[in-house]
């Protein structure tokens, strides 16, 4: 039978409910046990698809083209498996199967109620994933904080499933924060004292409280917050804010969670945990490192969150390369009123991340005419891949009114368009070209000297396609179709001949980065940008640019 450790998360949110779930999930992993992890997001849509990235951060894709929660890019990242769409639940979800069930006539002759039909579609999706997974521990994240509307029926399950599983296959870990009053200097816990009674008044008992602070937590904190939540002291686990969140199982580890974890739930341990390669790499990331400075340039820039996988990717590679890339973060609107270009000449290298919509674009194309022309080293994802091509159409082809129909439905060259079976497709969420596909490397590109394999199988979140109408011109101007569907009908990556590194994908490698398995192409693209911080007059770097 399988086991469930369940994680809500207690008096603010952004405390690392994800990453702890995500370690969590590393410390069983590493004692020889499969483990799954599931999100549980309270809100009403039903996927973050349609969601302003600014609402709620990056869409996180998958294999098989579910659009998730960015938590599900920290579960992949740590525990290194592939996860699928059962992996991420929403109340959207819930409410429209049990809709659908109620329209065909399941429950004729019933009142349909939050309990037991909403709580029982609720276990019905956390069950599936040990069934399809087999994985021995499920890790379930509660999206939210307790207290919540929302995320009411979510607790009213897990009570449930405790009452149904018993205590040795059900555990509660509580992520908490303890704030800090400057002018006394103490830390508090009465605010997890009341997110604690609030989640025993909904019938939950915890039975481990992961205390997060930005300041070291006393014993005597421990024991009083062991103390007022009825939780034993061995189960209070402070974690004190790092810089770097890959150290967060490291410093559970220290703690015996996962020693914890295991007596509490009877797991039967596979083997010893082999930290060394994992120590390593943040041992690697805590050493001075030469600095590198790259600039994003993209319209969610406020929001880091929105490229959460684009910024571990670059740091996964550059830890790899061993320099510490700097990101400059670069409002692409802010280069279209003209500030912000002195700040892009002094990096080493340019990514044009993901995007939708035309806020800020004729400030990403002129910043890739920027990259082309003093040859800085230029990474485009998606979007920035399309950018890239009307950049070049418009001003080497001097095709000038080239565009993206997304932009310009009316342009005279529509250098990207939709594909034929996209204009029929009314309905926004989850009709995009979605998840992993294969993509066919030509051989002597800059491609094929990174992935250094003749096929490879990448993450798509996109509509819009380079058109082929325009291909043979593309290629007689020094563009080289590096990357294509084996079929040869649509192009996936383009670089260009004449220009150290300058390369975009039409798929999303940052989602399949990993910290002890850089991806390849952002690993090729560091390199550049170290030739280029090496090359005499270009190693000023960006130092009094704002950095983070
Ligand atoms: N908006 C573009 C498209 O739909 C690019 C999408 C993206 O960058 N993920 O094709």
């Amino acid at each position: 039978m399988s086991k469930f450790v369940f994680l809500t998360g207690g008096v603010v949110s952004s405390v690392g409910k994800g990453v702890t779930a995500a370690a969590i999930g590393k410390l069983l992993k590493e004692r020889g046990i499969k483990v799954a992890i599931q999100k549980l997001d309270p809100y009403i849509n039903v996927d973050p698809g349609t969601m302003n990235p600014y609402q709620h951060g990056e869409v996180f894709v998958l294999d098989d083209g579910s659009e998730t929660d960015l938590d599900l890019g920290h579960y992949e990242r740590f525990i290194d498996d592939s996860l699928s769409a059962d992996c991420n639940v929403t109340t959207g979800q819930i409410y429209s199967a049990v809709i659908a069930e109620e329209r065909k006539g399941s429950f004729l002759g019933g009142t349909i109620q939050v309990v037991p039909h909403i709580t029982s579609e609720i276990k019905r999706r956390i069950n599936l994933v040990p069934e399809k997974t087999g994985a021995e521990v499920v890790i379930v994240e509660v999206g939210g904080t307790v207290g919540d509307i929302e995320s009411l029926p979510f607790l009213e399950a897990l009570r449930q499933m405790r009452y149904e599983r018993g205590r040795e296959n059900t555990l509660y870990v509580h992520v908490t924060w303890l704030p800090h009053i400057s002018a006394t200097g103490e830390l508090k816990t009465k605010p997890t004292q009341h997110s604690v009674r609030e989640l025993r008044s909904i019938g939950l008992n915890p039975d481990v409280i992961i205390a997060r602070s930005d300041h070291p937590v006393a014993e005597d904190l421990i024991a009083k917050i062991a103390l007022f939540c009825d939780v034993e002291p061995k189960g209070v686990f402070p974690v004190v804010t790092t810089p770097n969140l890959y150290e967060v199982p490291l410093l559970l580890e220290r703690q015996e969670l996962g020693s914890y974890l295991a007596e509490k739930l009877h797991l039967k341990l596979r083997r010893k945990p082999n930290w060394k390669p994992w120590q390593a790499m943040v041992h690697a990331e805590r050493a001075d490192r030469p600095k590198v400075c790259i600039s994003l340039v993209g319209k969610y820039v406020e929001l880091q969150d929105a490229y959460m996988s684009v910024r571990e990717a670059v740091r996964h590679a550059a830890l790899v390369e061993g320099v510490k890339a700097e990101i400059l973060w670069v409002q692409s609107g802010d280069l279209e009123k003209g500030s912000a270009w002195s700040d892009l000449q002094r990096t080493h290298g340019m990514i044009v991340p993901g995007g939708f919509g035309d806020r800020g674009i004729e400030g990403m194309i002129e910043a890739a005419g920027f990259a082309r022309r003093k040859k800085i080293p230029y990474l485009g994802l998606c979007l920035g891949m399309q950018v890239l091509v009307i950049e070049f159409a418009r001003h080497v082809l001097d095709l000038d009114a080239a565009n993206s129909t997304e932009f310009d439905p009316d342009t005279a060259h529509p250098v990207i368009d939709l594909l034929p079976e996209q204009r029929q497709i009314g309905e926004l969420g989850g009709t995009m070209r979605l998840g992993l596909y294969p993509c066919k490397i030509g051989s002597g590109t800059l491609a094929a000297r990174a992935y250094k394999r003749e096929s490879v199988d990448e993450r798509h979140r996109h509509r819009y396609e380079f058109n082929n109408a325009y291909r043979q011109a593309f290629e007689e101007h020094g563009m080289c179709f590096s990357g294509q569907s084996p079929d040869g009908k649509l192009v996936e990556i383009a670089e260009l001949t004449d220009h150290d590194f300058m390369l975009g994908s039409q798929f999303h490698p940052e989602f399949l980065s990993r910290p002890n398995r850089p991806h390849p192409l952002f690993v090729a693209f560091i390199k550049a940008v170290i030739r280029r911080a090496k090359t005499p007059g270009n190693n000023a770097a960006a130092s009094s640019a704002s950095t983070s």
